[in-house]
């Protein structure tokens, strides 16, 4: 696979950013300063968690460079669905046995709370709120897959799975209120508005002194390190220096990092703004849901003014990879997608067909795939002084923030991978580098 693109220009305008924030297009300073201690790529959330995690706490912190190609949470953080669900690690079950999924799952799970106590410790009004998740099969060919591996997870006598339910046959359309389910897993999740979480968290990181710098994109980055132990960045506004860098960069990363060509690579997604007439009462949903049709999945959340964010749509053009995959082409739809949630609710849930539902907003985004559905996270084989962070499948809410903490964690005080405690699973190593598509 040819590596990846840098984030197009222009771009489709999610609803989450309808309202924008003063540090949107900000720059900290006219110029691009010349160097730093450590210099991170990419303002969404990884970027953003991993400065406000470096400045937190620390007396004297190092001078940090915060480099964001467009606007502040303009990728995939300021376009997704909303959705904080920990899931139950399908593909790491598969690959790497129940220990591990369980691993993975406990730490995404402990986002729920993580996030909870972020957003009242820094007061932050970004809409959190905490619901069960109804994960919906209408697809028999994958309904024991994921009853089995639930099960085994269960089993693993782990407390914090026993408010997991799986529920199958002719309840599973009562439960989830969705036409056609044939069974549904039930767990814990929140909801929120990413863009308001992540820019509040980037003003706090600025007010501790880390510098933003808006419509920058790094365009090459340097090979070797020179002999004073600095990396050399380009941008259209001149060459920055740093003695460490952390590549926050999302779907784009092998644009500067081309052994990640076909490890970490862009592949489009859709997601909508589906809204209620002033005049109708829309129903409440139980929850938010995760539901899958065929081999893809759709997801939603219901806001508090009843309105939907619903993404997915995958069924309409999966097979046509030209869509999707290595497109980095978020001013435009995937054009077989472009009417899918038009009338989405009044297709698929019990109780909505006379809502007068419709799509308010449609956009696309980025998400960073890898070929074994994990991220890549810590520093880079061969490179010291360099990290990764990006890679999330398009599940980064549940894993990012303490992803970060760990990378902040080994920046600050030098520590291993393995002493983070993050997922085993997660670590960037040669052997997952020479596994590309
Ligand atoms: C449509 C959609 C729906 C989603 N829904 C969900 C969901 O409901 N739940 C969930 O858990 N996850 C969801 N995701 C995934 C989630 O949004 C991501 O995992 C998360 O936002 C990734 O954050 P990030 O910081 O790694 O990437 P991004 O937010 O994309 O940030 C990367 C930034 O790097 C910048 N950049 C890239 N290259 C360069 C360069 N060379 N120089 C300078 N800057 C550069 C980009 O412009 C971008 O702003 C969804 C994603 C999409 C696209």
């Amino acid at each position: 696979m040819q590596p990846s693109a840098l984030p197009v220009a222009s771009s489709t305008v999610p609803f989450w950013r309808t309202e924008r924030h003063a540090l949107d297009e900000h720059r900290s300073t006219a110029e691009l300063p010349e160097e730093c201690d450590v210099l991170i790529i990419g303002a969404g959330y990884a970027g953003i968690t991993t400065a406000y995690n470096l400045v937190d706490e620390i007396e004297a912190p190092p001078s940090i460079v915060l480099l964001e190609a467009r606007q502040a949470c303009s990728g995939a953080t300021g376009r997704n669905g909303g959705h904080l669900r920990p899931s139950p690690g399908a593909a790491v079950f598969d690959k790497y046995g129940v220990a591990a999924a369980v691993e993975v799952a406990l730490f995404e799970i402990a986002h729920l709370q993580v996030i909870k106590d972020l957003v009242e410790m820094e007061k932050i009004d970004c809409e959190l709120s905490f619901c069960r998740a109804r994960h919906v099969i209408t697809n028999p060919g994958i309904l024991q897959g994921l009853k089995g591996m639930i099960e085994a997870m269960r089993e693993s006598s782990q407390t914090i799975f026993e408010n997991w339910h799986f529920v199958e046959g002719a309840a599973a359309e009562e439960i989830s209120g969705v036409k056609g389910a044939l069974a549904v897993f039930i767990c814990d999740a929140g909801q929120l508005w990413p863009y308001k979480l992540l820019t509040h968290l980037l003003a706090l990181a600025m007010a501790n002194g880390v510098n933003l710098q808006t419509n920058t994109p790094v365009l090459s980055a340097s090979k070797i390190i020179d002999e004073d132990g600095f990396w050399h960045f380009n941008t259209p506004r001149g060459t920055i220096k740093a003695r460490k860098v952390v590549y926050t960069t999302n779907g784009f990363t092998s644009a500067l990092l081309p052994e990640y060509a076909g490890v970490i690579f862009p592949v489009r997604a859709i997601c909508s703004h589906i809204k209620i007439p002033k005049d109708e009462e829309a129903p409440k949903l139980l929850g938010s849901y995760c539901i899958n049709y065929n081999q893809s999945w759709d997801y939603l959340i219901q806001r508090e003014d009843q309105s939907i964010i619903a993404g997915g749509g995958g069924i309409t053009f999966r097979d046509d990879y030209s869509q999707w995959r290595n497109n980095v082409n978020d001013n435009a739809l995937i054009e077989p997608a472009r009417h899918y949630f038009d009338n989405y609710m009044q297709r698929n849930f019990k109780d909505w067909e006379d809502s007068g539902a419709y799509v308010d907003k449609i956009w696309t985004g980025i998400t960073g795939c890898t070929p074994d559905s994990l991220p890549h996270i810590g520093s880079l084989p061969n490179k010291s002084s360099q990290f990764v962070l990006a890679g999330f499948n398009g599940h980064g809410m549940p894993v990012i923030f303490l992803a970060a903490k760990g990378i902040a964690q080994m920046i600050k005080n030098g520590i291993t991978f393995e002493e983070t405690g993050m997922p085993h699973v997660f670590k960037t190593t040669q052997q997952r580098l020479d596994q590309k598509v």
